[in-house]
């Protein structure tokens, strides 16, 4: 016998106490770190179970084995129990996952900031949709034309005073013989190609850019957007042109308003009008932005030039045309009292900002 008496009873109530302490502190682990701290404490191979079978020699040969199976009863309990915690906390993890993912459908959107479409751009395709609605169809050309489409098709030979009216961008780029690119001045270039493709009735609406070496100030951009008319078909006269810029203006200004006719010249049309109305700020009253005339030019025309439609390859014995043409720019300061035609390029939303 050794003085130290060890008997079974003690080392089994120190188990049961080891293995209660150990099922309360599986239970209160708040995650699977706290789990294993647990776990390893008691299971381990230095876990207090273990260490418990120190004693098993000191027990008599008897016991030995019932301390062994107490301990194992033991060692199977705490396993299960850290088995089933952590089953608990992986659930208990998905649950705060799916919730912290969760998407509240009814809350609302963040808005988008809206954008709108540049006053140059509307007022091309209002013009479009007022000329469709007369039959007209939009046929768009190239920015950089030829020296023969731009000037000498349209009536402008080389040495042409009338080439003064457009101070014109040359392109360096290598033309054909006898050519010469350039950035085209105006849209009338389109009428050339569109007389090439089609054969009369032609209702044409040519809208695009056009550039000049203009010196930039409130009234002159040196690159701008431009309108083009043309109608031919035989029997065309200047009042089927009238009749029909009255019915633009009053679908654009949204009422009839009084227009006039004034004499004016461009080499491709004959005779060639400017086109006027009454001035919509002061009701032909007189007012500073008329220059106290009541009137407004708004655009320029004419009946197309003989030399024009044989350039085009049509017969001027048997069609006749008109043509027109006219700034959108110009047209949209009017209608909203913009005085600067620079603000169109400079991208300053303050100022896109007002047409949404
Ligand atoms: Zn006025």
């Amino acid at each position: 016998m050794t003085t130290e008496r060890i008997d079974l009873d003690s080392v089994a109530a120190q188990l049961a106490e080891l293995r209660d302490r150990a099922l309360l502190e599986i239970a209160d682990a708040v995650d699977p770190t706290a789990l294993d701290r647990v776990e390893t404490a008691y299971l381990g191979k230095k876990g207090s179970i273990k260490s418990l079978l120190r004693h098993m020699p000191a027990l008599p040969a008897e016991d030995r084995p019932r301390l062994g199976s107490a301990a194992n009863a033991a060692q199977d309990a705490v396993d299960a129990a850290v088995s089933e915690r952590r089953v608990r906390l992986e659930s208990l993890a998905l649950e705060v996952r799916l919730a912290q993912e969760a998407t509240d459908a009814t809350l609302p959107g963040r808005p988008l900031p809206r954008g709108s479409l540049h006053p140059s751009l509307e007022i091309n395709r209002e013009i479009a949709r007022i000329f469709g609605q007369f039959g007209f169809t939009v046929y768009e050309g190239p920015e950089v034309e030829t020296d023969e489409l731009n000037f000498q098709a349209l009536n402008i030979p080389d040495d042409h005073p009338a080439r003064d009216l457009w101070d014109t961008m040359y392109v360096a780029n290598e033309a054909p013989e006898g050519q010469r690119y350039l950035l085209r001045t105006h849209t009338s270039p389109t009428q050339i190609r569109v007389m090439e493709q089609q054969k009369p009735p032609i209702r044409a609406l040519m809208p695009g850019r056009c550039f000049r070496y203009e010196a930039v100030d409130a009234s002159h951009q040196f690159e701008f957007f431009q309108v083009e008319g043309l109608m031919i078909d035989e029997g065309t006269t200047l009042a089927h042109l009238r009749g029909l810029l009255d019915q633009f203006v009053a679908a654009l200004f949204g009422s009839p308003r009084p227009t006039r006719f004034r004499p004016g010249y461009y080499p491709f049309t004959e005779p060639s009008v400017a086109f006027d109305v009454q001035c919509l700020i002061c009701d032909g009253a007189g007012c500073p932005a008329c220059g106290r005339s009541g009137w407004m030019t708004i655009l320029g025309a004419g009946m197309v030039h003989p030399n024009v439609l044989a350039r085009g390859g049509l017969d001027p014995e048997r069609y006749q045309g008109f043509a027109f043409g006219m700034g959108p720019e110009r047209i949209a300061m009017l209608r909203h009292d913009i005085h600067d035609i620079r603000t169109f390029l400079d991208n300053d939303l303050r100022f896109l900002e007002q047409f949404r």
